[in-house]
C-alpha cells in the first residue's frame, strides 16, 4: 500500500501544488494517506473536508486530516479526485484522535458520527443574529403547564453563577426544564445540546423555537448547524455536531444509559463533551436529577438545586413491604390493587425478562444478596453464588439465619390480563417502546416504556407509575445496579410531575431499606451515593479505576499481549492478584495522548471470564487507554468495550 498514493502525479511543472492528508473512510484501514489538491479544487479543502480519493483502484471517501501539509521530498502524489462537501470541523477532528484513543477505537467510526448523513455541497446563509428570549411568558403550545416552570429562575442562576471554563455538573430535580438551563447558556452564545432521546430532543427543539431560539435538530439539520445556529441539539451523535462559535455544551440527564455508544468504539457523550468544551476552554454542563459516582469524580464541581426545590421535584414514594406477604401470592399486593381500582391513569412497570433469579428467606422473607457486592446470589448446589463477583456462602439468611430459601420466580407472562382482572377496568399493553400508546386508563409495559414520558403525559396527567417487582432492579447483578434503579424512579416521577402534581410512585420491594429507595423516599440522589462509594472503592470498581471487556475469537489472544507487557513492567499480580498501587479516586477526563509519552504498560490486571472474554483492569482511564493502545490488534476479532455499561 506504500506506494499506492504515490503514484503519478498529474500536476506536472509549475510551483509546487498544495498536499492534503486524508484518512480514507475504509474498514480496518488507519494509515493517513497524501495527496495532491488541484487548482481547481483548493478553495474548497480545508481541515475535515470530505473528499473521494483514488486506493487500491478504487475511487474512496476520506476526510481530509490535514491541509496544506509539506509535500513528502521525492514522492510522486496522486491528486484528490473530488470534493464530496462539508465534514466535520477542525477541532472535532482532533477530537476523534482523542477520543480513538481514550476508547481504544478507530478514529474513521468517530469521523462518521461527525460528518453529515449526506453530502452537504454548500452552506446554507447563517441565520440573522437575535437574541435570546429567555424567560416565557406564556406556556409552550399545546402543552400543559411544565410542571418545572417555577424551577426555572433556579437553573438559569446555577447555569449563571457556574458560567467559566470546566465541567460543571447541575442536580435539578426530575422534573427540571430543560428548555431553562440551554436559554441561560444560549445566552452567551452558540450552544450544543445532547439529549438522551430523539423525542427529547425533538421536544427541546420545538420549545426553543416556541421561545424565538434559532435551533439546528441534528441529524436533519447538519448543514445549518455548520453554516451556524444558536442552539445545536440532538441525541449522543450531537456531542460531535458542528458548532461555529461554540460558547458551551450541555448535556441533559447525563446519567442516562442513552448516551453511551453500544458499539465500539464505546464513547460516552457526556465525556466526549466535557473533553471538547475543555479543549475549547468553554463550560460544559452536565444536568442530571441522579448523578453517578462516575460523573461526580470527573466533573469540577457540583451546583444543587435548593432542597425545597428537589423536594418538590421528585414523586412522593409509596414503598410496598413484601416481606410478609408469602411469595405465592405472585406479583401484586393490596396496596397495588387500590391504586389499579382507583380512578387515576396508572403506568405499571415490569420486566418480561427476569435479570435477577430471586432467592427469597422463607423465614423473613429477604432476597439473598451478596455480602461484598450487593448483587442477588444464585442458588447453586449446596451454597449461594454471586454471579458478579464470584463470592461463595453458605445457604444461611443474612438477616435471620434460616437455611430455608425458596426461589422466586415472577410470572409475567398473563400480567395483563391478571391485572385487568384486578383493576376491573381495560389494561393496555405497551408493546416494544414504539407505536401508539394503548388507549386504556391503566398500561403495562417494561421500563423502556418510562422513556415515553412526553407522550404519556401529553394524553393526561398519570397518577402513580407501579414498578411491580423492583428487586430485578435494585439486585441487578451489575455495578451500575443501583444508579439505574435511581434513574428508573427519577423517569418514573417525571412521568407523574413531581410531588407538585400529587401523583406518586409505588414500588413493590423485599428490600424496603436499600439506600436507592431511601435516596427518592428523601428526594436526596447523594444518599445513594455515600453507600456506594465504599463499595466500589473496596472492589476498584469505576471511577476507582477503569474497566475494558474484551470478547471475541481474539480476545485470549490480546489478553496475553497485555499481560506480558505488565509482565515485563513488573506490575502485573497475575490473574486475580490484588494490585495496591495507584488508584487515584478521582480521574479525570482529559488526559491528552500526545502528551503521554512512550506508551509503557503501568499496573493492568487481567481476569479470565471465559476463552472469549476477558476483563481488562486499571488504576485510571489513561493508563487503560495506553496499555490497550500499546497492545495494538490481535490476528482474531475481538471487540474492546472500555467503560461498559452492562458488567
Ligand atoms: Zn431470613
Ligand atoms: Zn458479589
Amino acid at each position: 500500500l506504500a506506494g499506492e498514493a504515490a503514484l503519478h502525479a498529474g500536476e506536472p511543472g509549475g510551483a509546487a501544488p498544495a498536499v492534503a492528508r486524508v484518512l480514507p473512510d475504509v474498514a480496518g484501514f488507519e494509515r493517513e494517506l497524501d495527496y495532491l489538491v488541484p487548482a481547481g479544487l483548493a478553495g474548497q479543502v480545508r481541515a475535515g473536508t470530505i473528499v473521494r480519493v483514488p486506493l487500491q483502484g478504487r475511487r474512496v471517501r476520506g476526510w481530509v486530516l490535514a491541509y496544506p501539509v509539506p509535500p513528502t521530498e521525492g514522492l510522486a502524489l496522486r491528486p484528490v479526485a473530488k470534493v464530496t462537501g462539508w465534514g466535520p470541523e477542525p477541532e472535532l477532528i482532533e477530537l476523534a484522535s482523542w477520543a480513538a484513543w481514550r476508547w481504544a477505537g478507530r478514529r474513521r467510526s468517530l469521523l462518521v458520527t461527525a460528518s453529515p448523513g449526506t453530502a452537504v455541497k454548500r452552506l446554507p446563509a447563517p441565520p440573522p443574529s437575535e437574541p435570546v428570549v429567555r424567560r416565557a411568558t406564556a406556556p409552550a403550545e399545546g402543552a400543559r403547564p411544565s410542571p418545572s416552570a417555577s424551577d426555572g429562575t433556579t437553573s438559569a442562576r446555577l447555569v449563571d453563577e457556574a458560567w467559566r471554563p470546566g465541567v460543571h455538573l447541575l442536580r435539578l430535580p426530575p422534573v427540571y426544564s430543560a428548555t431553562e438551563v440551554v436559554l441561560a447558556a444560549a445566552e452567551h452564545g452558540p450552544v450544543v445540546v445532547v439529549a438522551p432521546t430523539t423525542a427529547r430532543a425533538a421536544a427541546g427543539c420545538a420549545a426553543l423555537r416556541n421561545r424565538g431560539v434559532d435551533v439546528a435538530l441534528l441529524p436533519e439539520d447538519w448543514a445549518q448547524a455548520r453554516a451556524g445556529a444558536r442552539v445545536v441539539i440532538g441525541t449522543r451523535a450531537a456531542a460531535w455536531g458542528p458548532c461555529p462559535g461554540l460558547a458551551a455544551l450541555v448535556v441533559l440527564d447525563a446519567h442516562d444509559e442513552g448516551l453511551v455508544q453500544e458499539t465500539a468504539p464505546t464513547w460516552d457523550a457526556p465525556g466526549v463533551a466535557a473533553e471538547r468544551a475543555g479543549r475549547a476552554g468553554v463550560p460544559c454542563f452536565w444536568v442530571t436529577p441522579c448523578p453517578t459516582l462516575e460523573l461526580m469524580a470527573a466533573a469540577g464541581d457540583a451546583q444543587l438545586a435548593s432542597r425545597a426545590s428537589e423536594r418538590a421535584g421528585w414523586a412522593v414514594l409509596q414503598v410496598v413491604d413484601r416481606r410478609d406477604d408469602d411469595p405465592r401470592q405472585g406479583l401484586y399486593s393490596s396496596a397495588l390493587v387500590d391504586i389499579l381500582r382507583s380512578r387515576q391513569r396508572v403506568v405499571c412497570v415490569l420486566n418480561r425478562k427476569g435479570r435477577a433469579s430471586l432467592s427469597i428467606c422463607g423465614a423473613c422473607g429477604v432476597p439473598a444478596t451478596c455480602e461484598q457486592c450487593g448483587s442477588a446470589v444464585a442458588l447453586v448446589g449446596e451454597e449461594f453464588v454471586c454471579p458478579r463477583c464470584g463470592l461463595e456462602r453458605p445457604i444461611v439468611c443474612a438477616s435471620c439465619g434460616s437455611d430455608r430459601p425458596r426461589q422466586f420466580r415472577v410470572g409475567v407472562s398473563r400480567a395483563r390480563e391478571q391485572l385487568e382482572a384486578l383493576a376491573g377496568r381495560p389494561v393496555g399493553e405497551v408493546v416494544g417502546g414504539t407505536g401508539q400508546l394503548p388507549d386504556a386508563p391503566v398500561l403495562v409495559g417494561t421500563e423502556a416504556d418510562l422513556y415515553r414520558d412526553g407522550e404519556l403525559r401529553r394524553s393526561g396527567p398519570v397518577g402513580a407509575v407501579v414498578f411491580v417487582e423492583f428487586d430485578q432492579e435494585l439486585l441487578a447483578p451489575r455495578y451500575r445496579a443501583g444508579e439505574e434503579a435511581l434513574a428508573l424512579l427519577s423517569r418514573a416521577s417525571r412521568i407523574v410531575g413531581g410531588r407538585q402534581y400529587g401523583g406518586r410512585v409505588l414500588v413493590q420491594t423485599r428490600v424496603p431499606g436499600h439506600p436507592v429507595v431511601e435516596a427518592a423516599l428523601l428526594a436526596d440522589p447523594g444518599r445513594l451515593l455515600m453507600s456506594e462509594e465504599p463499595v466500589r472503592r473496596a472492589l476498584r470498581l469505576p471511577p476507582f479505576g477503569a474497566l475494558a471487556l474484551l470478547s471475541g475469537p481474539g480476545a485470549a489472544e490480546m489478553a496475553g499481549v497485555l499481560e506480558k507487557q505488565g509482565a515485563d513492567h513488573g506490575h502485573l499480580g497475575g490473574s486475580g492478584g490484588p494490585v495496591t498501587n495507584g488508584w487515584r479516586s478521582a480521574p479525570g477526563l482529559g488526559h491528552d495522548p500526545g502528551s503521554s509519552g512512550p506508551t509503557v504498560a503501568a499496573p493492568i490486571e487481567l481476569n479470565k471470564l471465559a476463552e472469549d472474554r476477558w476483563v481488562v483492569r486499571a488504576s485510571d482511564q489513561g493508563t487503560l487507554a495506553d496499555a490497550l493502545g500499546a497492545a495494538g490488534r490481535p490476528a482474531g476479532r475481538v471487540r474492546v468495550e472500555v467503560g461498559p455499561v452492562r458488567f
